[in-house]
């Protein structure tokens, strides 16, 4: 017989004091997120069907759009992408994959798994996907799909041109899958204004709720296509036509994720709360206040300011210092979680949802500059943080 192990409880394993979770996800959750997803509630019945109901009601304002085709998924960002890529491409489907990087590629491995037919637009790191190179791809290859992110998290970049490139796929009746999973709520995301068929977010970056739930958007265009695919859906899991069971008739698909729904549930009523454009306000002042101060440090940003993304800003690290000690020393000494990278010689700092907050820059932002001294690489720290107070001074609306 096996015997049951000895293990320690989980007050002996996580630290005395939560460290701050700056890094590119998951991000800080507010207190009636981390309540909701204490409860546990019957996954069908009334109780649900109401909740569910007011999660697309409010995915509907969040996506902007009008379409129905609004779902869960119980699983990561990877999940939804799955979701929307195997719903929507088949055997042999053109698929153009713009790839920026990291996540922009798996996309594309996606697509090729899916049985796709697949030409990749490599974009240069730290630069927009541009419009001309899209079109031409448009006109020459004909692709039926393609696959695009709306934030590059792996490098931060920010394909600055997506409606214009949304509106070029529709031109050339191609629809298109857009990953929004570090960017929704935090900038802004027309779905409908901008002709976008298919939008993925996860639950644990922008909305600022726990990993684990994700949710995606079909346009009424994606909709048809899903409805005439000629070959049926591999996965059953991830078949958007029966989701609707559960997203749209309040019955059986599979268990829904009960706990994580109701911390979306309140992670999205705060989104409303605050508004849109409020939301967009605060994601973009507390960014930018922070990028002059990391500047102000006297380090550099990766990416040039016409292709950064502010959802997580990159930041370029000296020959000297490498990312894991930089992660490792922050964490250790300062209780900040921030990210390494996967590729570029940077560390990231978020900027989505909890994360921008005052309070939260000042700490970060110390912690930061406070490591590099501490790991030989001088920095300016009182420089640094008095940018970081001009800079939201000079941004407060009073
Ligand atoms: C985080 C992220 C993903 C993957 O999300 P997981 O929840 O880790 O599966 C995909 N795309 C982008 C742009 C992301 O930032």
């Amino acid at each position: 017989m096996i015997e049951a192990p000895h293990i320690d409880t989980l007050s002996r394993i996580l630290p005395e004091e939560p460290l701050l979770m700056m890094g590119a996800g998951p991000v800080p959750i507010p207190g009636p997120v981390a309540a909701a997803n204490g409860i546990v509630i019957n996954h069908l019945g009334g109780t649900m069907a109401r909740i569910i109901d007011q999660v697309k009601a409010m995915a509907r304002y969040i996506f902007q759009t009008e379409s129905p085709w609004l779902m869960g998924v119980a699983g990561p960002g990877s999940a939804a992408m799955e979701m929307a890529v195997t719903n929507l491409i088949w055997q042999d489907t053109k698929t153009l994959c713009v790839c920026n990087g990291f996540f922009s590629h798996r996309l594309a491995e996606m697509a090729r798994r899916a049985g796709g037919q697949i030409e990749e637009l490599h974009v240069p790191d730290g630069h927009s996907a541009d419009p001309d190179k899209i079109k031409t791809l448009l006109e020459t290859f004909r692709p039926e799909v393609m696959t695009i992110v709306q934030g590059e998290t792996s490098n931060t970049t920010h394909n600055t041109e997506l409606p214009e490139i949304a509106r070029l796929a529709h031109e050339y009746n191609c629809q298109i899958i857009v990953d929004a999973v570090c960017t929704l709520s935090t900038m802004p995301l027309n779905m409908d204004d901008w002709g976008i068929d298919a939008v993925i977010t996860g639950g644990q970056k922008g909305l600022s709720s726990i990993p684990g739930v994700s949710l995606v958007a079909f346009s009424e265009r994606a909709w048809e296509r899903i409805s005439q695919r000629p070959v049926p859906m591999p996965h059953w899991t991830l078949d958007a036509t029966l989701a609707t069971n559960f997203w749209h008739r309040a019955s059986y698909h599979y268990t829904a994720p009960v706990s994580g729904l109701l911390a979306l549930h309140e992670a999205m009523r705060l989104v409303c709360e605050e508004t849109l454009a409020r939301r967009f306000d605060r994601h973009r002042v507390s960014s930018r206040a922070l990028q002059a101060g990391i500047e102000a440090l006297g380090l550099d940003l990766y990416v040039k300011p016409e292709a950064r993304l502010n959802s997580v800003v990159g930041i370029a690290l000296p020959e000297t210092v490498a990312s894991k000690s930089v992660c490792a020393h922050i964490s250790d000494r300062y209780r900040v979680e921030i990210a390494g990278s996967f590729g570029p010689p940077i560390v990231r700092i978020g900027q989505m949802g909890e994360q921008c907050r005052v309070h939260n820059l000042f700490r970060t932002l110390h912690a930061l500059g406070s490591t590099f001294n501490d790991l030989g690489h001088r920095v300016d720290v009182p420089s640094g943080m008095a940018e970081l107070e001009n800079q939201l001074q000079k941004s407060s609306p009073e």
